[in-house]
């Protein structure tokens, strides 16, 4: 145990330490200390005060003679050097006064005892307090206790936040609510001879709230709520994190009914592997928890929470029933449950009356509850900017493009030739989108660049959410993507490299398509490639031979062409309306999507 080594090397560092203090206040500083002043003086003055018998003490040496003077004015001892006076002693001795002694170092005893020995002893209290004040400010905790946790108690309103400050998530907190009412009433529970869960998950992708509802938990139940993040628990030395998991429940039984929360309980509850290298201290303290969660009485009332948004990376044994074995997901909000987070947060702004939260709600298909929250404060943030009071429907409408796309590049200089082609890029994507019946309305295009590189997009918005993708409607997205290469091509007969965004989310649909959709061709309903990572950015492993592999390739360039034949033909069909719509956004650099489609539709003959 590396800590414990540690504290023996300061207490054995302390001891010496001592030692050597002790001896040299004993051989350097008491000494002098106790050692009378001497003032040097001559034979006859000696023999001057021995006629008036002022001399009290006297010490004969070899070649020194001290002797001590007592006056009424004062006491001083003197040394002299020794003549050859063979009757001194005699005289001395008759002078009744005279003490002859072997030792001038007179100070009391008390004194020395002092000086040599409770001196020391003070100092080194003093040090060693200041030892320990410094340790314990390194381990943040009290020394005294090595091994403690620091779990913060929070108890009621210290979070400050509530179930009325999470929007949507309604199962979520349908679970939550649950457990808080057990907390508060575990008898109601036990008459029926219910079991609670021990622990719940909270599982979903990041800035759903997974946090934000143990706050929550934490201001609902009137009870100690530990919370404590999985990193915490990471020490630098083996053996700290389980201690701490130890000391964690220890508490939290003392203070029992309560709640534990551990947030991003994947740092130390990862999948546990035969690999020799791996991170000895985090199985150690996975093994405490496991160990503990065990240990303790369900009917106790002590409630474990944990959040994380890698689930397929926890470790099975911490997924058995007894320990979480309740799953919470916390999912991306869907439309109401987006409106639902707006309208949470514009409560903390003054805004404009009638603002259409449904649709900024729309516009934000996919975004987080933290993306959400994130809008509104920089629709609030750009009222200030504009010297206005209230935020108005236009700064929300501009801050949902600033979190998608960046803020706007105001002053990047683009040539005239590039900002064509980008126009044509854009109402490229538009056309296709519009001129297919399995895509989502256009709502906006500009071509007025974003910090985030994209030099113009265009949005489209779904008339309502969609939860299930159709294979045409997969089809029509990879078409739209298309859309603005093959403007490019159609017009300036070259491609630009402004399709690289393009070219990736278009190939990520097809492949997803052929592998883990079934929607292709060439394969029947087979699994290629399972995703690993569910909840951040959802990777996939590929899971076939190198052939399939290549196959899949294959097939993934078979879709995306004929997607773009298909954007071309649709634009080839609409030339003229692709002219006239790229003038018009050329001008504008922003257009809506009614003002796109009022163009479009202006003389219907023409094609449909
Ligand atoms: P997670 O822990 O899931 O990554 P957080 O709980 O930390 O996410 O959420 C971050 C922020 O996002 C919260 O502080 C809150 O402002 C906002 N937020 C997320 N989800 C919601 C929600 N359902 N209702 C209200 N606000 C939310
Ligand atoms: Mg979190
Ligand atoms: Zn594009």
């Amino acid at each position: 145990m590396k800590t414990e080594n540690n504290f023996s090397r300061h207490v054995i560092i302390f001891i010496i330490s001592s030692i050597i203090l002790t001896l040299v206040l004993n051989m350097l500083i008491l000494p002098t200390v106790s050692k009378p002043k001497v003032e040097k003086t001559n034979y006859s003055f000696f023999l001057d005060k021995l006629e008036d018998g002022d001399i009290t003490l006297v010490q004969v040496e070899d070649t020194e003679i001290r002797f001590k003077v007592e006056t009424d004015e004062k006491k001083q001892v003197y040394s002299t050097g020794r003549m050859y006076d063979p009757e001194l002693v005699e005289r001395l001795h008759k002078d009744k006064n005279v003490v002859f002694t072997e030792n001038f170092e007179e100070t009391s005893v008390l004194a020395q005892f002092l000086i040599g020995w409770v001196l020391p002893i003070i100092i080194f209290i003093l040090l060693w307090n200041l030892l320990m004040r410094g340790m314990s400010k390194r381990m943040g905790g009290n020394a005294m206790s090595f091994g403690k946790s620091n779990a913060k108690i929070y108890v009621k309103a210290q979070t400050g936040k509530t179930f009325a400050d999470v929007a949507g998530q309604d199962e979520a907190k349908e679970a939550l609510v649950e457990i808080v009412d057990f907390l508060h009433n575990p008898d109601k529970y036990a008459e029926i001879g219910a079991n609670l869960p021990k622990g719940a998950l909270l599982v979903g992708p990041p800035g759903t709230g997974k946090t934000l509802l143990a706050q929550a938990v934490a201001g609902e139940a009137e009870v100690p709520f530990f919370s404590i993040s999985g990193s915490e628990f990471v020490e630098m030395f083996v053996g700290m994190g389980a201690a701490k998991v130890r000391d964690l429940f220890k508490q939290a039984a003392e203070k029992a009914p309560c709640i534990v929360f551990i947030d991003e309980i994947d740092t130390i509850g990862k999948k546990r592997d035969g690999n020799f290298s791996s991170n000895d201290e985090r199985e150690q303290t996975l093994n405490q928890l496991l160990t503990e969660m065990d240990g303790f009485d369900g009917k106790k009332g002590v409630v474990i929470l944990a959040a994380t948004n890698r689930p397929e990376s926890l470790d099975p044994a911490l997924l058995r029933p007894g320990r979480f074995d309740r799953r919470i997901p916390a999912e991306l909000p869907d439309l109401n449950g987006r409106e639902a987070i707006l309208k949470v947060h514009a409560k903390k702004i003054k805004t404009e009356e009638n603002i259409d939260f449904n649709a900024i709600a729309r516009a934000t298909a996919g975004a987080s509850g933290a993306e959400l929250a994130n809008i509104i404060n920089e629709a609030a943030l750009r009222a200030v900017r504009n010297d206005r009071k209230l935020v108005s429907q236009a700064d929300l409408e501009e801050s949902v493009e600033v979190v998608i796309a960046g803020y706007q590049r105001k002053n990047a200089v683009i040539s005239q030739k590039e900002k064509e082609i980008i126009a044509y890029h854009e109402i490229g994507h538009a056309l296709v989108a519009a001129k297919q019946k399995d895509s989502a309305p256009v709502h906006k295009i500009t071509i007025i660049p974003r910090t985030s590189g994209a030099l113009g997009y265009t949005m489209q918005v779904d008339e309502d959410e969609k939860f299930l993708l159709t294979k045409e409607e997969a089809l029509a997205r990879i078409a739209t993507f298309a859309g603005g290469r093959s403007a490019e091509e159609l017009v300036f007969n070259s491609c630009t490299s402004g399709a690289s965004n393009d070219i990736e989310q278009a190939t990520k649909i097809a492949r997803a398509m052929v592998t883990r959709f079934g929607m292709s061709n060439k394969f029947d309903m087979i699994a290629l490639e399972t995703v690993t990572n569910q909840y951040l950015g959802g990777d996939t492993a590929l899971a076939c031979s190198p052939e399939t592999s290549a196959k899949i390739d294959e097939e993934v360039n078979d879709i995306v062409r004929k997607s773009h034949q298909k954007a071309l033909q649709i634009l080839r069909d609409n030339i003229d309306k692709l002219h006239e719509l790229a003038a018009f956004l050329l001008e504008k650099e922003t257009i809506t999507g009614e003002e796109f489609m009022d163009i479009l539709n202006k003389d219907n003959k023409v094609n449909s």
